[in-house]
């Protein structure tokens, strides 16, 4: 087999839709042809081309302890040989769900799903069978899966009427997303004041990280917190890239606020696929078998899954939180020192928060940015340049400038001082 990136790329375009699986892969908006990845090892992906790149991507999220993590690929090994899917009860999911939930106060209950989109829309779904109401507030800016009635835009109309972002999406469920900008009080208090009735849950990532890295303040959580629950409306925080990364508790550990939903992903399979919600045992259980919520899976626990979760939550010590906000700490400054003795890239700013940061173009006001509304408008274009270039030196970035970038353990060691040859190559 040819093994070009833009022999692969070609084929790859005439079998699947658009050359990918997951659409941020195609590179599309760049000037660059897709790089396809045949091995990974630490803090390194390495090409069909036979070049190598130290990995900014990291799967998006998952692999905070570097990619084939020895004591995961070992435990992997073992579990592949008792068989990877039982469709049964099992004891290592319980295993799992008996570490998160002794770990984290809140999550009395867990229940397994693939993905963090299935998570969402189990959490969602759980969050109107239990309020018996239909409507959610979400954020611009803030992304929940390709689940339908996540797939929602800003509409032009009253406050918080909204429109869907795909075709596709039938009006039906797209009316019962309301959508606010982030940091906005006064449209969620309006929201409440028009129709608190009929609120069943507000749906935020604690630390949005899928539209650039927007910190949120505090304040802003908690009174998200506030009006919920005074509107018997319920809290959904989903902590699919912060959960087990800015701290195991994720956002909600580290700001002491409750939520009454989480849902889980990425980190929690370890770079398999699992997705979870969970929160107190007498909201879990509206699922069936339990309740009337209807939830299921075939592949739901899947055992192989299920033991990569947990040999990589068991590898998130204290300790190990520490390193990587350190290494992380390194490698942003070095970013900033770079950027700085580059008159192309001076006008560069990394934001960052524990092992994530987000590179792009600074702020008029110099200011950090925590909305979608005040978004510099030449992050495409600024972003490509920066990409190329990185590609070029054997750094990959996830291919688009809205996406973060994140750190491992593995990056923490020598591949800081790699790092440092590599920029200034
Ligand atoms: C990645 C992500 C999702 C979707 O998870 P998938 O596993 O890609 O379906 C949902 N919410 C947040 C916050 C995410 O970062």
């Amino acid at each position: 087999m040819n093994k070009s990136k833009e022999s692969l790329f070609e084929k790859s375009k005439t079998l699947v839709p658009g050359g990918v699986h997951s659409p941020v892969r195609s590179f599309k908006g760049l000037n660059t042809t897709p790089i396809f990845i045949e091995r990974a090892e630490g803090a390194k992906i390495y090409d069909t081309e036979g070049k190598d790149y130290i990995d900014f991507c990291m799967s998006f999220g998952p692999l905070i302890l570097g990619h084939r993590n020895k004591t995961v690929e070992n435990d992997l090994k073992s579990a592949l040989e008792r068989g990877w899917s039982f469709g049964a009860c099992e004891p290592y999911s319980l295993e799992l769900a008996e570490f998160i939930t002794s770990k984290i106060d809140f999550v009395e209950q867990v229940r397994f799903v693939n993905s963090g989109t299935e998570a969402v829309m189990t959490a969602l779904r759980l969050a109107r069978g239990a309020t018996k109401r239909d409507k959610i507030i979400k954020f611009n800016g803030c992304y929940h899966g390709h689940v339908d009635s996540m797939l929602i835009k800003a509409g032009s109309g009253l406050a918080g009427e909204a429109e869907s972002s795909s075709k596709g999406i039938p009006e039906g469920v797209a009316k019962d997303t309301l959508t606010c900008e982030l940091d906005d009080r006064e449209t969620v208090e309006e929201i409440f004041k028009r129709e608190g009735a009929n609120i069943a849950a507000i749906i935020v990532e604690p630390l949005p990280a899928n539209n650039g890295l927007l910190p949120q303040r505090k304040e802003y959580l908690q009174f998200l917190r506030d009006i919920t629950k005074k509107n018997g409306a319920l809290l959904i925080f989903d902590e699919v890239i912060s959960g087990f990364r800015m701290s195991f508790s994720g956002m909600s550990g580290i700001l002491g606020i409750t939520p009454d939903l989480v849902t889980y992903g990425k980190i929690i399979g370890g770079g398999l696929p699992v997705g979870a919600i969970c929160g107190k045992r007498a909201l879990l259980e509206n699922l069936a078998p339990m309740g009337d919520v209807y939830q299921a899976g075939t592949l739901s626990a899947n055992p192989l899954a299920m033991v990569g979760g947990l040999s990589t939550l068991r590898q998130l010590t204290e300790e190990n939180y520490k390193k990587l906000e350190e290494g992380t700490g390194k490698i942003v400054e070095m970013f900033r020192e770079y950027f700085a003795s580059k008159s192309q890239y001076a006008h560069l700013k990394v934001q960052s928060r524990g092992s994530l940061f987000w590179i792009h173009p600074a702020m008029p006001d110099d200011q950090e940015i925590s909305s979608l509304a005040d978004f510099p408008s030449n992050l495409a274009e600024s972003f490509s340049i920066l990409f190329d270039d990185f590609l070029e030196k054997g750094i990959y970035l996830a291919p688009n400038g809205y996406e973060v970038g994140f750190v491992s353990l593995a990056h923490c060691d020598q591949t800081i001082t790699e790092l440092r040859k590599r920029l200034w190559s």
